[in-house]
């Protein structure tokens, strides 16, 4: 795997553009009390914005970078059907 999704959680709004966007169910945002380290999240209001990313599904496609509207999804790497220059 030649590849990886990083999430700016600093400007990530929890609008679900993203989860709705990814073609194998990857993504899943979770909203729950701030408890946890483990998973990339912010603090809206109190509550933990938990964008969960499923590195097993992920194919690395990039649809969720097109998806997110504030810029807040990268994908390094290619895909495999990319070649490098
Ligand atoms: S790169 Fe593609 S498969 Fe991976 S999380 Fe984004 S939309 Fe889903
Ligand atoms: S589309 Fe962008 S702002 Fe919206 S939940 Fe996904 S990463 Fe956050």
């Amino acid at each position: 795997m030649t590849f990886a999704v990083h999430v700016n959680m600093r400007r990530c709004t929890g609008c679900n553009n993203c989860v709705v966007a990814c073609p194998v169910n990857a993504l899943e945002l979770h909203t729950v009390d701030p408890a946890s380290t483990d998973k990339i999240y912010k603090v809206i209001n109190g509550s933990a914005i938990i964008l969960d990313l499923k590195n097993e599904l992920c194919a690395g496609c990039g649809v969720c970078v097109d998806a997110c509207p504030y810029d807040v999804i990268k994908l390094s790497g290619q895909a495999p059907a990319t070649a490098f220059a």
